[in-house]
Order: structure tokens, then C-alpha cells, then sequence
């Protein structure tokens, strides 16, 4: 069967699905402490006018009745604040607001269902009521208009069952200005709540933005990979873990060979796809956890976390096979073939800082150079 495809207005001011979950987690604990005065306040009101109870006339069972509602309903409020207290996901928020509010419709209706018709006085309660449903707790606007269109639809039921004896127009007045709270609650709360949700849309915007920024700061923009800086002050970090905690680590320099004749040859972005190649083949053999950084033009560095010498001498062969096996196709149909240089060092309580470090790291690679390209050396 074909879905039917209506489209609500969207009064609510909702956001797409996944920003509106964000928002509402985000919002989640005020909320709830806005709810809980809210239900307090409300608790607070059908307490209060427990005295009202008496002086009415009505049977027995009714005021019975009465006072058990009351009860019930105080106990209810205090129940449901402390489980807000702990409570972590919206949509259990809102329908719990939602049921304890149906039930909060059901007692004051039968409050004001209690009251003789020629008592004046009472819809101001009533009023204070609506404005905490409104805008005491931030819920569910369709559930917000289901509890106001109850009540008000009580109130009115109210004014139509009771006619005959109405003979003071004040209580029409009273009564009626419920209708008016309704509406104009409504559309405040519609301002109040479209205004918090485009202020979380700026914020998740500006942090969105200084995250980008942080992140293209700390990036190669070529490579996706560490720059420079960020990966000797990572290397720095990782050093002084060393000291403290004596967790060995290893650093490995590679260095493309001959990398200036490939860029002759093949010119330089066949040179760029020969570094991306490199980046990406590099990637596949270490860890997540694993450093890895571009700290020169076709100098690539890697911090192996925990890893000794050995180890690090296991890796760093088998970066250095892999690339001498690659052939990257150029866009001419020519395979580039290349090969890269590696020094390793093992962290060492010696060395004074990652730039001592690196230091010999990098004396390891020239080695290997020197040696002949295309091998491993270690310090
Ligand atoms: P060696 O075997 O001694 O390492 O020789 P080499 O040619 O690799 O070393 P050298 O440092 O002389 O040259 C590095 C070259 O890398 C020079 C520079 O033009 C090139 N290069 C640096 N950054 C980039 C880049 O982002 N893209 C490309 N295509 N080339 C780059
Ligand atoms: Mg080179």
C-alpha cells in the first residue's frame, strides 16, 4: 500500500531529525529543571487549594474522591521530579510529561467540575496553570495542545453545563480568558522554543567552524596527515609519557628516494599522487593509535605507540617492501616505481626532547641513503 505522504505544518520550529535529537539531548537537563519548577508549582497550586475542598457543600463520595485525586496527584508530581532526575532520554521526558499532564487535566477538571457555578475566583488558578503547562516545561508541542485543548475544552464544557445558574457574567469572563492563555501561550511558547532551537543551530555552527579551524590547523592540507607542528608537540607528549611511565615507543623517518627525479619525470602531480600513494600504504600498516605526520616536503614521520625496536624494525621493513612493490600508474600509462629510505630510533631516557629524538632518526635515514637507498636503518 502506497504511504500516504502528508506533510505537517511545522509549527514547532523543528530542526532536521538529527540536529533536533542533538538539540534535544542538548537541552535535555534544563529542561528538565524547568519542568520540575513547573510540576512543583502545579503540585503546589492543588495543595493549596485543598482548603476550597471544605468549604464547598458536596457528598461524601465526592470529596472523597476530591482528596484522593489531590493525593494522588501530589504524590505523582514529586514522583516524576525524581525520576526527571535521573532520566536521560527526551522522548521518555516527553511522554512522561504527557501522562502525568492528562492526569493533571483529569483532577483539576474535576476541581473546577466541583465548585458551585456562582463561585468566582477560581479561573485564576487556572490561568497560572495553563501558563506553567505553556511555558514551565518544555515538551512536546503536540502533547502541549492536547493537554491545553483538554482543559480548555473542560472549561468551556463547564460554562455550557452550568448556564442556568452563570448569572454572574464575571465567571463567563474568567472561564473565557482560559481560551485566550491557550492561544496566546501557544504562540509565545512557539517564539520562545523556534528562538532556542536557531540559537543551538548558531552555537553547533560556531563550534562546527572552531573545530574545522583547529582541525585544518593541526592538518597537511595535501595529505589529510599531521603537520609538522602538531606531530613533534604529539612526539613531545608521547616522550614525556616515556619518562614518567616507561612506555617504550618507536619513531620511524621515511624519506622517498630520488622523489626530485620522479617530479622530473613524471612531473609534479604524478610527484603528488606519489605521496598520497605513500600516506595511504603507510596508513595500512600502523595502528590507530599510531602517530603519523608529514614533517617535510617527501618526509614522512610516525610515532609506533608502545612498540620496541624490533617491532618498529618489523613495520618499518614492511613499509619499505610495499613500497618498493607499488606501481602507481601515471595518467600517461607509465608505471612509477619508487622506493624510500627508513630510519628508526627507540625512545631512549637520553634523549632531551623529540628534536634529539628525531635527530637521530634522521641520521639512521641518511645512512640508509648513503647506504644505498631503498633499506632500513636503526639508530
Ligand atoms: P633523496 O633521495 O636524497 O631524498 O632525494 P630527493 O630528490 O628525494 O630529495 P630532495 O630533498 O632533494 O627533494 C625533495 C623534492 O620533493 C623537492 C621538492 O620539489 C619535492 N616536493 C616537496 N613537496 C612536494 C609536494 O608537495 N609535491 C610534489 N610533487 N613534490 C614535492
Ligand atoms: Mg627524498
Amino acid at each position: 500500500m502506497k504511504k500516504l505522504a502528508i506533510k505537517w505544518p511545522n509549527l514547532e520550529g523543528r530542526l532536521d531529525v538529527e540536529t533536533e535529537k542533538l538539540y534535544r539531548l542538548y537541552t535535555l537537563r534544563e529542561d528538565h529543571r524547568q519542568a520540575a519548577i513547573g510540576i512543583a508549582l502545579l503540585a503546589l497550586v492543588v495543595a493549596l487549594t485543598i482548603p476550597n475542598d471544605f468549604v464547598f457543600p458536596m457528598e461524601p463520595a465526592h470529596f472523597i474522591l476530591l482528596m484522593t485525586s489531590r493525593a494522588i496527584f501530589i504524590v505523582y508530581s514529586i514522583a516524576l521530579i525524581l525520576y526527571l532526575h535521573r532520566n536521560s532520554d527526551p522522548v521518555k521526558y516527553d511522554n512522561n510529561i504527557f501522562l502525568w499532564g492528562l492526569f493533571g487535566v483529569a483532577v483539576n477538571l474535576l476541581i473546577i467540575f466541583s465548585r458551585p457555578a456562582a463561585y468566582t475566583g477560581h479561573a485564576m488558578a487556572d490561568v497560572v496553570i495553563l501558563i506553567i503547562i505553556y511555558l514551565g516545561a518544555p515538551f512536546r508541542l503536540l502533547y502541549r495542545v492536547i493537554l491545553a485543548l483538554l482543559f480548555t475544552g473542560g472549561c468551556l464544557a463547564y460554562l455550557v453545563v452550568n448556564a442556568p445558574q452563570l448569572t454572574f457574567p464575571w465567571i463567563r469572563v474568567e472561564v473565557l480568558s482560559l481560551v485566550f492563555v491557550n492561544i496566546v501561550g501557544l504562540i509565545i511558547s512557539h517564539h520562545l522554543y523556534s528562538y532556542r532551537r536557531k540559537q543551538f543551530v548558531t552555537q553547533m555552527a560556531e563550534v562546527k567552524a572552531k573545530e574545522e579551524l583547529r582541525l585544518a590547523a593541526s592538518r597537511d592540507s595535501m595529505t589529510g596527515i599531521l603537520n609538522h607542528r602538531t606531530f613533534f608537540e604529539q612526539g613531545e607528549r608521547e616522550l614525556k609519557r616515556f619518562a614518567r611511565y616507561g612506555k617504550v615507543f618507536s619513531l620511524i623517518e621515511i624519506d622517498i628516494d630520488d622523489f626530485k627525479g620522479i617530479n622530473d619525470t613524471h612531473g609534479h602531480v604524478e610527484g603528488d599522487n606519489v605521496l598520497l600513494k605513500l600516506v595511504d600504504m603507510v596508513s595500512s600498516h600502523i595502528r590507530q593509535s599510531d602517530v603519523f605526520g608529514r614533517t617535510g616536503g617527501d618526509e614522512f614521520c610516525i610515532l609506533l605507540i608502545e612498540t620496541n625496536k624490533a617491532d618498529a624494525m618489523d613495520i618499518a621493513e614492511r613499509i619499505r617492501a610495499t613500497c618498493c612493490n607499488c606501481r602507481l600508474n601515471a595518467a600517461t600509462g607509465t608505471p612509477i616505481h619508487f622506493t624510500v629510505s627508513v630510519g628508526l630510533v627507540e625512545s631512549s631516557k637520553d634523549d632531551a626532547g623529540i628534536g634529539q629524538m628525531y635527530s637521530r632518526a634522521d641520521a639512521a635515514m641518511y645512512r640508509a641513503k648513503r647506504e644505498g637507498h631503498n633499506r632500513v636503518c636503526a639508530d
